[in-house]
């Protein structure tokens, strides 16, 4: 039998004016424990909302959302539903000493207060960041290494789902790839569970187990990253595929979404 950490049942979520928008319309899917889940689709399809709903950051309208955690979380107090946002350049508190940040989260897990150093000297070598940022506040920090303090805030937690909202966006390639193996060698490292958003589809490819497609609110396809990527079943993820290697034209892409609307 499979071992089920995550599971939803026809989940829904209004927003806006007395609920009147509709952003998830009936969600529903099982995580495996320890698997790697990449969720796509377009901007505005409502991938975040979605993340905010699994971590319990918005309370939804209709459906249920069931975790099946392994450890005893009751005397730690971060949740062990962890989420790493969108990098907009204020991951980290630009106020704060990077090694204060990093204390902090060890105080929280462990409820012990002291100064961590060599705990964090451990995780810098993981993360492969130069001790001389310790030192520096949030703001001095580029967005690459803002991300890679912000994951391993969320590592310290040891958290058993660890989603990412477009970890790889506003970054250029290489930054990608340098999150993309660090992602990675984490989740050899430690040992959870990744649902990992991302409106890329082909750089999901190199990170994912399974696949789910978001169009409008709902799941449009789901399984396996190779089949999905080998073949294709759903109109949308063959649009999404095609957009996204540059196969299509501005005007194939529109008149697509006229078609695939209507239907
Ligand atoms: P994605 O992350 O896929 O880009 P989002 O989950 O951020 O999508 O948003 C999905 C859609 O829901 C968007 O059209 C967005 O404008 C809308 N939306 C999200 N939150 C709210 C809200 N609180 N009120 C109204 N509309 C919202
Ligand atoms: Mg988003």
């Amino acid at each position: 039998m499979k071992d089920i950490i995550l599971k939803v049942d026809e989940l829904f979520y209004n927003a806006g004016d007395s609920n009147s928008i509709e952003i998830i319309k009936n969600i529903s899917f099982d995580v495996e424990r320890g698997k790697v889940i990449g969720i796509a689709g377009e901007s505005g399809s409502g991938k975040s909302t979605l993340a905010k709903l699994l971590c319990g950051i918005l309370i939804p309208t209709s459906g249920k959302i069931t975790t099946n955690i392994s450890r005893d979380w009751s005397k730690s107090k971060p949740s062990p539903i962890q989420i790493l946002f969108q990098n907009d350049g204020n991951l980290i508190n630009p106020f704060r000493k990077v090694n204060d940040v990093l204390r902090e989260s060890f105080k929280l897990k462990t409820n012990i207060n002291k100064d961590f150093s060599n705990e964090i000297k451990n995780i810098f070598k993981i993360f492969d960041l130069k001790e001389e940022l310790l030192n520096q506040k949030g703001s001095q920090l580029s967005g690459g290494e803002q991300q890679r303090i912000a994951i391993a805030r969320i590592m310290i937690v040891e958290p058993e789902i660890l989603i990412l909202d477009e970890p790889f966006s506003s970054q250029d390639v290489e930054a990608q790839l340098t999150i993309l193996n660090l992602l990675k060698k984490l989740k050899q490292e430690f040992n959870f569970t990744v649902i990992c958003i991302s409106h890329d589809l082909n750089i999901l490819n190199h990170f994912a187990d399974d696949i789910m497609v978001m169009y409008s609110g709902k799941i449009v396809e789901s399984g396996n990253a190779l089949e999905i990527f080998s073949n294709p079943k759903n109109d949308y993820t063959k649009f999404l595929m095609s957009a996204q290697s540059l196969k299509l034209s501005k005007e194939e892409i529109k008149s697509f979404r006229k078609r695939y609307e209507q239907d």
